[in-house]
């Protein structure tokens, strides 16, 4: 079987949509979008993607059910289940890849223990793409053997997480969601001991309209001269002194 072949009736596809523009879509993705009975998409998804669908196919915004403006994971699943119990083809659109901080695999438990034949198409994941389009190589052979990818919510009151063990294990960390905790995270890290003038990128919205990529260091981040606005990737590290801007200020 290959990933784009077309869907059968009562199957679902967890298909990552990239960080935006369309033409970062995979093969398998776009084939299927413009394939199905319905697509059941979420808030970073973006429309030039969602124009892909094949014409007649419902466009479901997950979340958006009785107005709540978040959405409930359960109904999503459940929603999945139902539309695929109907024989729908369904194609579950989710921005980046589907199974990086995206809760792909509740929805993948929720459709096997359902029953449902599903398949899952990978999608470029948002802290890769968005260092890429601001010129920044995540990992750089005279800089880093390793690299972490985290969700900013870590450091949030309640963190548990080892900072200094987290600095001392990954030259370079990518988080995301980290927006509205930038000064938070800085601070943590300038707690566990990392150099306060350590480069800093903030990308936002990458590959869409408004993209917007700010650099500085550490400190920037910690007195909030360097703000980040969602959705954003911030990467620390000395890659991003490494930086080629390749887009001519694009
Ligand atoms: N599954 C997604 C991540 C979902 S979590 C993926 O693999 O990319 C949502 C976070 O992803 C946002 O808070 C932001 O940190 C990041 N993100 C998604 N799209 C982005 C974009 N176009 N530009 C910058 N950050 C993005």
């Amino acid at each position: 079987m290959k990933l784009s072949d077309p869907l059968m009736s009562g199957e679902v596809a967890l298909v990552g949509a990239g960080p935006g523009a369309e033409d970062l879509l995979t093969l398998a993705a776009a084939k299927l979008i413009g394939d199905c009975d319905a697509v059941v998409f979420d808030a970073l998804v973006s429309e030039d993607v969602l124009n892909l669908a094949a014409v007649g196919a419902e466009l479901i915004e997950a979340g958006k059910r009785g107005g709540r403006a978040s959405a409930d994971q359960q109904d999503i699943c459940d929603a999945l289940v139902r539309l695929a119990q109907q024989g729908k083809r369904v194609v579950r659109l989710k921005g980046g890849d589907p199974f990086v901080f995206g809760r792909g695999g509740e929805e993948v438990r929720a459709l096997a223990a359902a029953g449902i034949r599903f398949r899952v198409i990978p999608g470029i994941t948002a802290g890769v793409a968005a260092p890429a389009m601001a010129g920044i190589p995540v990992t750089d052979r005279s800089v880093n053997a390793t690299i972490a990818f985290l969700t900013g919510h870590e450091a949030s009151e309640e963190s548990r997480m080892d900072w200094s063990a987290l600095i001392r294990a990954f030259p370079v960390l990518v988080f995301y969601m980290g927006a509205k905790n930038l000064p938070l995270i800085a601070a943590r890290l300038l707690a566990a001991g990392m150099r306060g003038n350590m480069p800093l990128a903030v990308i936002h919205a990458a590959t869409l309209d408004d993209e917007q990529t700010q650099t500085g260091c550490l400190d920037d981040a910690a007195d909030g001269r360097l703000q980040a606005a969602s959705p954003a990737i911030v990467v620390i590290g000395e890659v991003v002194d490494a930086r080629r801007d390749w887009r001519g200020g694009e």
